[in-house]
């Protein structure tokens, strides 16, 4: 049992295209070098039912996935299938997300058929992002076709400062400007919430 551990974690336990394979598996997150090894070798195994279509997905995905030039969603077309769908654009209110991730996270939520804008990140003047280097103008050149944007970003000290500048900047425009609400979760016990949870759930508290 000792052996075969160390030898599964060993760097040189197999070929290079092996090895290649598990450096680059193991760059994506949630993925270290160990766990890269163990779904190397269940591709490896699975070389007909998952690495061959897998390979040809990958490939596919490499020639056909845009950025969106409206929005900044990944797709496979650009204007976006968000942007495109016809029961969005009848709706006014636009959703702002720090990443596609988001986007799609509020997707799979099935909140209706809302537009979105990703930023491409937060402001961080530590780490030298500032509002150049987000999509802030391209969101103030559209911001008027819509009645309402929801500002959705973490509840992070650089998400809210991001929050607020994006406010200064509609500032004026006849736009209704709103943010996630900040509480408690679903199914979320009080007893177990942090004070800032708590104390934010109370003051975004609504009527029953
Ligand atoms: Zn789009």
């Amino acid at each position: 049992m000792i052996f075969s551990m160390s030898n599964f974690n060993g760097s040189k336990s197999s070929g290079s295209e092996i090895e290649q394979l598990v450096q680059l598996l193991s760059r994506l997150p949630g993925l270290g070098p160990r766990s890269a090894r163990r779904a190397v070798l269940h591709l490896i195994k699975r070389k007909d039912g998952l690495m061959i279509p897998l390979s040809g997905a990958l490939q596919r995905a490499v020639e056909a996935v845009v950025e969106c030039t409206t929005c900044g969603n990944i797709d496979t077309i650009s204007p976006c299938s968000i942007c495109c769908d016809p029961r969005r654009m009848q709706n006014s209110m636009l959703i702002i997300v720090e990443d596609v991730g988001d986007l799609w996270a509020l997707e799979r939520a099935t909140i209706g058929p809302v537009r979105y804008h990703v930023l491409g990140g937060v402001l961080s003047p530590l780490d030298g992002i500032g509002p150049q280097d987000l999509t802030i103008d391209a969101l103030i050149r559209r911001a008027d076709e819509f009645g309402e944007i929801v500002i959705a970003l973490n509840a992070t000290v650089e998400g809210q400062t991001t929050a607020y500048f994006i406010t200064d900047r509609l500032n004026g425009m006849d736009i209704k400007i709103t943010r996630l609400a900040h509480g408690i979760p679903v199914g979320g016990e009080l007893d177990f919430l942090d004070e800032g949870t708590l104390s934010q759930a109370l003051k975004a508290r609504t009527s029953l």
